[in-house]
């Protein structure tokens, strides 16, 4: 009866008479196949003022306090190579639990490809951070790296500090990477139009998700979860943030996602179902 097809089968068969058994058979069935929380963007290394650092075990101590199954995690504020090393750090102590990303800084003097191609093939990174207040978004910088993404095909979260132009080139230009929107355009913006040119954005490109940590304009995710799906969001904290302390505030941000007006089901897909299927994460 471990066998999920054999125990569907036999509930079917089920009637009248065995309803309390499948009822009771459906909730362990619920309970052996419930889908992860996966938070999609947290930092081993913020790009705030004092550059702060959380070490692995913090990220763990919170994740369990606030029902965070995984997180993706990265460093940024440093070089590509330092970035690779924290994470590789990271998800060392803990395979099970992180995700890791690297942090895409190249430069003209300091190309980055080589350093990324190996972190992806042999260090097992599945994504890449990139973040417009550190690196330009100008094409000969960026378009690299956004290539060769593509060609993986890991994804790239991208704050484009509201540059929906930008985004909107990325996305038309490498129809073959996915893109990952932070904040959903600009950490915590509250310009109206500006977030709906990122939806805009999400409506004209299908290799574009929104990820929805840090957003102010809650209203907004409701609607874009109802012009574009519940599939094309994904849920993170941008966490650890120590305000009001980091618990409660890993807490606010999935309450943001459980207080929308969706099924279950596309919650769900919201807060990890998604990031997973485009992580190719195992089940
Ligand atoms: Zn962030």
């Amino acid at each position: 009866m471990n066998n999920p097809v054999t125990r569907r089968a036999f509930l079917s068969t089920t009637g009248a008479a065995g309803a309390f058994v499948a009822a009771a058979g459906a909730a362990s069935l619920a309970a052996e196949t419930k889908a992860d929380v996966i938070d999609c963007h947290m930092h081993l290394k913020h790009g705030d003022a004092a550059r702060t650092e959380w070490s692995a075990d913090a990220i763990i101590e919170i994740m369990d306090q606030a029902g965070i199954d995984k997180a993706v995690v990265f460093g940024m504020s440093t070089t590509t190579a330092r970035s690779i090393e924290l994470a590789r750090q990271a998800v060392q102590k803990f395979p099970r639990r992180l995700i890791p990303f690297l942090y895409a800084l190249p430069s003209y003097e300091r190309p980055v490809i080589r350093e990324i191609e190996t972190a992806i093939s042999d260090h097992a990174f599945r994504g890449i951070k990139i973040h417009a207040g550190e690196c330009t978004l100008a094409e000969y910088i960026i378009d690299p790296v956004i290539r060769l993404a593509g060609t993986f095909p890991v994804p790239c979260l991208i704050d484009c500090a509201g540059n929906a132009t930008v985004a909107a080139r990325l996305a038309e230009t490498f129809p073959q990477t996915t893109l990952l929107l932070a904040h959903m355009g600009r950490y915590l913006s509250t310009d109206v139009q500006l977030v709906e040119q990122f939806i805009r954005v999400a409506e004209k490109f299908e290799n574009v998700y929104l990820d929805l940590s840090a957003v102010a304009l809650v209203y907004k995710i409701e609607e874009a979860a109802q012009r574009l799906g519940a599939r094309r969001l994904v849920w993170g904290t941008d966490g650890p943030y120590k305000n009001p302390d980091a618990v409660t505030y890993a807490k606010a941000e999935m309450d943001k996602v459980r207080n929308l007006k969706l099924n279950d089901a596309d919650k769900q897909l919201i807060l990890g179902s998604n990031i997973a299927r485009l992580l190719n994460l195992p089940k």
